[in-house]
């Protein structure tokens, strides 16, 4: 017997996380597959994007500009932000995990919603630290539970708005709330990747409450409306301070050049969002109406997918949706790991896909 030689260990809290499983791509067997299960869009992205990320094929032997300028002035631009408060990613994703490996270690909390966005969990756990899920309300980010939950050892609060897989939303004014009854130092991440589609008076993704706050910080992202998810690109807006921090953290050339060029091209096409936004209120208005014209429960989305609950009856429920849909090559989000184990998500997709689903669910239901 010889004892088992000694070999490298990750950091405590890294064999604790489950990781990230994405929603599944193929239909075995299947001629013609819909896939409405990543919320990506249907519409590609802006025509402008795909000539710039064309054109920056002509250089790929020299490295980006590591600050993104033309990128981040692009944003600064649509929204009337000063550059100086912006920072690119490589994807949300990275800039979620950057905040959480600066701000957070072993020892703290980081506070995430029961039905959160699974990222935040696996970052946070990446960095060593404790996540704490606290329950949402009827499919609603909780700013009470939030608040009960914080302790001498929290350091940061996580919140999708709009949430996914839920598609629901808090009010500016509840958010506000959950600000100013935060301790100071508890950093506020507001994930604001399905913004673009929100239509609600009372809703706002971030902009105004990280100019006024020094704790708050607003992740967006270039893979949804902006139809750019193959290049993987996001950004945050956040006081000077909190910059300054992640920039020492970050990889020096964290956005590729192709990337910066298509993202600044995406950004100044703001006709070509808009005109991506109605089509999407269309059908999120449709989907909602058709599906629960079919006995169906649909949770109230502002955002590019719907989350719909199935009966809890032998041959109906969400797995068996699941089996039935994907048979006909449409593929569909199931969400067990989000704590929905009787629901699918299903992002708008096409018109005909949109229109193949609801057929099959009338007739999956036996109302054909
Ligand atoms: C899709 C999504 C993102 C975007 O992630 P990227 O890394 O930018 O593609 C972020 N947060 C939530 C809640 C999402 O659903």
């Amino acid at each position: 017997m010889t004892a088992p030689k000694p070999q490298p260990t990750p950091r405590p809290g890294v064999l604790d996380i489950a990781a990230y499983v994405p929603g599944k791509e193929h239909a075995p067997g299947v001629a013609r597959v819909f896939k409405l299960s990543a919320n990506e869009t249907p519409l590609g992205p802006s025509p402008k994007a795909i000539e710039a990320f064309k054109a920056a094929a002509g250089q790929l032997e020299r490295y980006p500009d590591g600050q993104a300028t033309a990128l981040r002035a692009a944003i600064g631009t649509t929204f009337r932000l000063n550059p100086a408060n912006i920072m690119c990613g490589n994807g949300s994703d990275e800039l979620l995990g950057l905040l959480c490996h600066t701000y957070l270690g072993p020892g703290d909390e980081g506070i995430v919603t029961e039905h959160g966005f699974l990222v935040y969990k696996i970052q946070i756990t990446a960095a060593g630290a404790t996540p704490v899920t606290v329950k949402e309300k009827d499919c609603r980010v909780d700013v009470d539970a939030i608040l009960a939950a914080v302790t001498p050892k929290t350091k940061a609060v996580f919140i999708a708005n709009p949430g996914n897989p839920t598609g629901t939303y808090v009010p500016v004014a509840e958010i506000r709330r959950l600000q100013a009854s935060l301790p100071p130092q508890v950093l506020l991440v507001l994930d604001a990747a399905y913004a673009e589609y929100v239509r609600r008076n009372d809703y706002e993704a971030g902009l105004e409450i990280v100019s006024s706050c020094q704790n708050v910080v607003m992740t967006r992202t270039f893979s949804k409306v902006y139809g750019l998810a193959a290049l993987r690109l996001g950004w945050l807006y956040a006081p000077e301070h909190i910059i300054d921090a992640l920039d020492r953290v970050r990889g020096p050339f964290n956005i590729s050049a192709p990337g910066i060029a298509a993202g600044a091209a995406a950004m100044a096409d703001q006709g070509f969002i808009e005109q991506a936004v109605s089509f999407n209120a269309e059908w999120i208005g449709k989907l909602t109406q058709a599906f629960e014209a079919l006995g169906l429960e649909v949770t109230p989305s502002v955002t590019n997918f719907v989350l719909i609950h199935f009966p809890d009856v032998e041959g109906k429920r969400a797995a068996d949706a699941d089996d039935f849909l994907t048979a006909r090559g449409y593929i569909l989000r199931a969400v067990r790991s989000y704590g929905f184990n009787n629901a699918l998500r299903m992002s708008v997709g096409p018109e005909e896909a949109n229109l193949g689903v609801i057929e099959a669910l009338r007739e999956f239901m036996g109302r054909g």
